[in-house]
């Protein structure tokens, strides 16, 4: 018995109309898979985590990590989609009452999406604090300039989370001070101060680069306080890590069912593939890893859901989970030997979705960093 179980078969049955053919000419083609996201939205699977006095279902953490693990376990693709359950957080938490009620109840129905979180710039990287994007204010409105890269789904959202300085780092006394959360409506931005260019990527994920010359956003759609901003972007990452880990969960299973099935079936040499210690290890060590890494994400929800602190626990479980996957992907791809690299087998495909999780939201170094200084005391090295 799994955790939320009438939430999982649900979800499978929705996945299951939505079958590899139809993932591989998306791939081929770097399209949106707009029916699948819009099946999610019409069943009410985005919406989970928004309380139900604004709409939403009002479940916790560990239900919204159910719900992507069976999406990535289908042979699906969350990405598309997962940041409409968790963008909303920095609303839910900072915004006013007046944005909550105005917003929140149209995120809920899926009228409006809000799937667009712009933080990362290419000067600055994983260094936030040197992000550069500037809202000069100007009576009623910001006046935004600068550069984003990397913003997933940007064409795909009405609204986007956008991190800028408010004032620059050398006037501030810490460097994290001087960044606001700007909500910008993106279509009302689009060609009026803001471009959106797509990257092409080796993963489907619709991911764009976005340029802001001169884009007016009204004061009145600063979330919370100006110059607090750094600290609202943080206090929502720890419910993007542990939902993207459970994806790598879902990713991991797909990878060790599709292995074991598989070296059940193939022959050589007269016997299965799968009666070969040399086959069978690699995938019982996928399924090991995947288990340990699992329990991480159940404690890291858990702890989520009770409101305690949780940040150590979500890096801890998004990487375990990443490498897991990543691992289960590779003894997948050697299992199936040639088959492995054909796309009509969706495994290549899942091989080079399931890679991002290693570098995206965070990379892997940056977790080791905050594991050796927060939970063990080291020093800081940057
Ligand atoms: C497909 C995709 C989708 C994305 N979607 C979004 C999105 O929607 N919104 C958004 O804001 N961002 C998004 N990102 C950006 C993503 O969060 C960053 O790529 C990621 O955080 C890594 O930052 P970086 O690429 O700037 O790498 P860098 O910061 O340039 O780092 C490069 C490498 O150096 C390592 N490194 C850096 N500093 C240190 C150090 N001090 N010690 C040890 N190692 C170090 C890093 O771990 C990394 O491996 C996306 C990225 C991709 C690829």
């Amino acid at each position: 018995m799994e955790r939320h179980d009438d939430i999982r078969e649900a979800v499978r049955r929705l996945c299951a109309e939505f079958p590899g053919p139809y993932w591989q000419a998306l791939d081929r083609d770097r399209t949106y898979p707009t029916e699948f996201v819009a099946e999610l939205t019409r069943q009410g699977w985005l919406s989970v985590l928004i309380p139900e006095e604004y709409g939403g279902a009002g479940l916790g953490i560990g239900a919204a990590s159910a719900i992507l693990e069976e999406i990535h376990r289908s042979g699906c693709n969350g990405g598309a989609a997962h940041a409409q359950m968790y963008v909303m957080g920095t609303l839910l938490k900072h915004g006013s009452a007046a944005q909550k009620a105005e917003y929140l109840p149209r995120v809920a129905s899926g009228e409006l999406r809000l799937q667009a979180f712009g933080v990362t710039e290419p000067t600055s990287g994983t260094d936030t604090t040197r992000l550069t994007t500037f809202a000069r204010r100007d009576g009623d409105v910001y006046r935004v300039s600068g550069q984003k890269i990397w913003i997933s789904r940007a064409e795909h959202s009405d609204l986007m989370i956008l991190l800028v300085r408010t004032t620059s780092r050398d006037e501030c006394d810490k460097s994290s001070d001087g960044m606001s959360v700007l909500l910008v409506d993106m279509r009302e931005a689009v060609g009026k101060g803001l471009t959106i260019r797509p990257i092409r990527t080796m993963l489907n994920h619709a991911t764009t680069e976005l340029f802001f010359d001169d884009l007016e956003v009204p004061v009145a759609n600063r979330l919370g306080e100006e110059g607090q901003g750094f600290r609202y972007i943080l206090s929502g990452m720890n419910a993007e890590r542990i939902l993207i880990a459970a994806e790598c969960i879902g990713d991991a299973k797909f990878f060790i069912d599709r292995a074991s099935a598989y070296a059940k079936e193939r022959s050589v040499f007269g016997r299965a593939i799968g009666e070969n210690q040399g086959i069978q290890f690699p995938i019982a060590r996928a399924h090991v890893q995947m288990s340990a890494a699992e329990l991480m994400v159940h404690k890291a929800a858990d702890l989520y859901d009770a409101g305690e602190p949780c940040g150590t626990e979500a890096n801890m479980a998004k990487m375990l989970a990443s490498e897991a996957s990543w691992f289960a992907a590779d003894t997948c791809i050697q299992t199936h030997g040639g088959f492995g690299f054909a796309e009509e087998y969706d495994i290549e495909r899942k091989f080079r979705e399931t890679r991002l999780y290693q570098v995206a939201p965070i990379s892997t170094n940056l977790i080791l960093s905050h594991v050796a200084t927060h939970a063990l005391g080291m020093p800081k090295s940057f």
